[in-house]
């Protein structure tokens, strides 16, 4: 997503929200949540390396696969929610959500960020990855930056270090540009940078898949089916949604370009407005769902933190390190743990 949005959810309008809402998931008081993964065997025991295979994300067996699981929000230093890079977080998503893969959002931009502050920055995604290989987990790992293009030598720099580091595991897929701007072309600037650090990423690491951004916060994917990149395996290209803001028109770009071949993942989505904040929209967000499904896409979900914002999964004070009940989830929280927790079994959550 964009910069965090202007703050108007008072957390008492947020403990309302999240007690009025849901009636169909939580008329019912849940007693204690028992532990959701749906096997002792990890996701990366089951499925090993995965690779593409025309306009799908594959496993070791060559079958599709769709994996849920949370973003983490902007690691960037002082911003409050770095707090929630811990292991003990990601093993909870394993054990408690059923999330199937993680995503680590290495701030890029700003002060505080990677540019600005490399070390904190870098050990917090390391943490995620290595918390993710420990409890058989997929890692997306995504250079959180809306101008990448300006610094592709700190981009190539990591990466390749990334690569030198976990390249060897079936774990880890590289993201490389969170969300060009609608003003950054993609075949002038988003497709030549892409192709710089895909190039870095691949003198180190031949085949882990690396999700490419495309214009326009990863909307204008009908642009990258048009004008793919070639010459390198395993590449899946970014759409990101936010389901309050995006609907049939955003819904139509996506499935043009899956017709035309384009792997897709949505390595970030929400369920509420593009600005991060607003009401959980249900509706469209299970239309969403029900395209990701029927295409066999992994999605993630922004995100984990306790700002007091729509997206935010938690309430504000919510522990960062895992052991969350119902009282800590935001509306958005709830919805997207029901939402996890089935993924996979063919049946999604009711309106
Ligand atoms: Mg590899």
């Amino acid at each position: 997503m964009s910069f965090t949005a202007p703050i108007f959810h008072t957390l008492s309008a947020a403990f309302a929200l999240a007690s009025t809402a849901c009636t169909s998931l939580s008329a019912q008081p849940e007693p204690s949540p028992t532990p959701a993964r749906s096997s002792q065997v990890t996701p990366v025991e089951e499925h090993g390396a995965l690779s593409v295979s025309g306009v799908h994300i594959v496993d070791e067996s060559g079958a599709p696969v769709s994996f849920a699981g949370p973003s983490f929000f902007w690691s960037t230093t002082g911003w409050g929610q770095e707090r929630f890079y811990n292991a003990e977080a990601v093993r909870f998503f394993a054990e408690d959500w059923n999330a199937k893969i993680v995503r680590a959002a290495l701030a890029a931009e700003r002060e505080g960020s990677y540019l600005t502050d490399p070390k904190a920055n870098e050990a917090r995604a390391y943490t995620i990855v290595d918390a993710a290989i420990e409890n058989g987990l997929y890692v997306v790992v995504d250079w959180h930056s809306h101008r990448a293009e300006e610094n592709v030598e700190e981009a190539v720099g990591f990466f390749q270090k990334l690569a030198t580091r976990y390249g060897d595991t079936p774990n880890l897929i590289y993201e490389i540009y969170n969300e060009p701007l609608d003003t950054t072309d993609w075949a002038s600037v988003v497709k030549p940078y892409s192709e710089t650090v895909i190039q870095a990423i691949r003198e180190i690491d031949p085949d882990n898949l690396i999700v490419v951004g495309t214009q326009s916060w990863d909307q204008d994917v009908d642009k990258a089916a048009d004008d793919p990149i070639i010459g390198y395996d395993n590449l899946v290209y970014a759409v990101h949604f936010y389901a309050g803001s995006h609907k049939d028109a955003l819904r139509a770009k996506a499935q043009y370009a899956i017709d035309k071949g384009l792997p897709l993942m949505a390595t970030e989505w929400g369920t509420v407005n593009y600005d991060g904040d607003g009401e959980v929209d249900r509706t469209s967000t299970l239309a969403w769902l029900k395209l990701l499904q029927d295409n066999s896409i992994s999605h993630m979900n922004w995100a984990v933190s306790d700002a007091t914002e729509g997206a935010a999964m938690f309430v504000k004070g919510a522990p960062a390190d895992g052991g969350w009940t119902e009282d800590h989830l935001s509306e958005s929280g709830l919805f997207v743990r029901d939402i996890m927790r089935g993924w996979g079994t063919e049946s999604l959550p009711e309106e």
